[in-house]
């Protein structure tokens, strides 16, 4: 036994990772991973997991897995909605993904001003701190990694979109400040329990994710802040449904079930055991073949606006939505697109049948709706009813002729 550990901490994988802990924190930070949240930016404290579980060590639940992959290969998808009950790791899931997802140009400044704002809008279309910047020739973005912005369930339609910014009042100065939907941008939303939302609240996230963008206006003054995210939402039937309108909005829908065989659970606990003995030494021993994940992915997304449907695969797909008599145009939608991205992550510029049929039922489950199948046919009948009464006095009319 080596002296240096007085606790049984799994080994390292990698060389450098082996370190001396002198004092009790050291160590608690050690195996917590604290040590690396020092090195956060303030701004972004609570907001985002530094050291997530790795994406490829999830075991099993090949689905919720695909599913994601294919939101982040391809934004049409219009995200996913994972539906299960509590500890099925929906969360884990969700949080995962951010190590697979490339760095991003972001902006620096709080408002999130951009170098394409003064293209467009000249230099009052940024805050002066950026225009000052800008003049000193000072770049306004820094590459950054992709987070994990998670929705509070507290949160008010002000935190979500934006409003105004009291500090700027206090200077008699009429000024907006961005919402978690701005901070948003190019990262993952993830919104837990979504069924729980207030409408309002549901709506401006599904609006800005289907645009990119939203625009904020309190009183004389509005901003439009881009909002390009993942979205990805959770929600345990058990504590209530979602309405149809806010489901039909999510394209790709999981039924997130806990793992089947017991050698599967005891694997998934080994992992999650190791993980949270030592993050750092779970995310190394991934770290090589997250890599190639990511690499994969940006090949995907490169390779996605040349991939083409033929004809026939299409109709294809038309017809599965007819026959299961689903109303909303978002069900081809969403059903093609998922194709798309899975033809592009199996490296071909074609959409096979074959495509399709590994992702329709992610795309079209829960998208029926039995009242609305119902409606149409007490509807259809009633249809019936009346054109028996006008037909019948068409020919009453003939007869007293
Ligand atoms: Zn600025």
């Amino acid at each position: 036994m080596s002296e240096r550990k007085p606790l049984d901490l799994p080994e390292p994988k990698e060389e450098g990772l082996t370190r001396t802990v002198k004092s009790l924190r050291e160590l608690i930070d050690l195996v917590t991973g604290r040590t690396f949240q020092a090195e956060m930016p303030q701004e972004d404290a609570g907001l985002a997991e530094v050291m997530p579980f790795p994406f490829l060590a999830l075991v099993g639940q090949a689905e919720m897995k695909l599913a994601l992959l294919l939101a982040i290969i391809n934004p049409l998808v219009s995200g996913v909605l994972l539906v299960g009950p509590r500890g099925t790791g929906k969360t884990t899931t969700a949080r995962s993904l951010v190590n697979l997802l490339p760095d991003v140009e972001r902006s620096a400044c709080f408002y999130g001003c951009l170098p394409e704002d003064i293209a467009a809008g000249g230099i009052d279309a940024v805050c002066p701190e950026c225009a000052r910047k800008f003049a000193e020739g000072v770049p306004l973005t820094r590459r950054d990694r992709v987070r994990l912005i998670e929705l509070p369930l507290n949160a008010t339609l002000d935190d979500v979109v934006g409003g105004l910014d009291e500090r700027a009042m206090i200077h008699d100065r009429m000024r907006l400040k961005r919402g978690i939907l701005a901070q948003a941008d190019l990262n993952v939303l993830y919104v837990d329990e979504v069924n729980l939302l207030d409408n309002e609240i549901a709506n401006s996230i599904l609006d800005a994710a289907s645009a990119g963008s939203y625009t904020l206006r309190r009183g004389q003054v509005a901003a439009t802040y881009r909002s390009r995210f993942t979205l990805v939402g959770s929600m345990n039937p058990e504590e209530g449904n979602l309405r149809p309108q806010i489901m039909d909005r999510f394209g790709l829908r999981v039924v997130v079930r806990g793992l089947d065989s017991i050698a599967d659970r005891l694997e998934a606990y080994r992992r999650s055991r190791a993980y949270r003995l030592n993050p750092r030494a779970t995310v190394a021993q991934y770290q090589e073949d997250t890599g190639f994940a990511r690499e994969e992915i940006l090949s995907a997304r490169a390779l996605l606006t040349k991939v083409e449907i033929p004809d026939t695969v299409a109709e294809a797909g038309g017809k599965i939505v007819q026959a299961l008599k689903i109303d909303s145009l978002r069900a081809e939608f969403t059903l093609l697109e998922a194709a798309r991205a899975y033809a592009a992550a199996d490296a071909r510029s074609q959409v096979t049948l074959d495509d399709l049929k590994q992702v329709a039922p992610m795309a079209l489950r829960l998208r029926r709706s039995q009242f609305m199948i119902q409606y149409f046919e007490n509807q259809s009948n009633e249809e019936q009813e009346f054109q028996k009464i006008l037909n019948n006095l068409t020919s009453d009319a003939q007869e007293a002729d």
